[in-house]
């Protein structure tokens, strides 16, 4: 089954950790904060779109991805 998205979750995937959720991004749950990793923590916030219902988890683990989406 093919998820279609939203071109404004399309723009999304291709924002940097700075980037800003776009309008119809929803944050789901409590931010995660992880304090153990070296030199600093790092925080996880998962979104979900109420356009396209597509869901992103937003990282400010510099290994991560900024924005990674969860295709269904
Ligand atoms: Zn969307």
């Amino acid at each position: 089954m093919n998820m279609e998205i939203c071109t404004l979750c399309e723009e999304q995937v291709k924002k940097t950790r700075n980037g800003k959720p776009h309008e119809y991004l929803m944050k789901v749950d409590e931010v995660r904060i992880f304090p153990g990793k070296k030199p600093r923590g790092f925080e996880e916030q998962d979104y979900q779109c109420i356009k396209c219902n597509a869901k992103f988890t937003c990282s400010t683990d510099k290994n991560d991805l900024a924005w990674t989406l969860w295709r269904g």
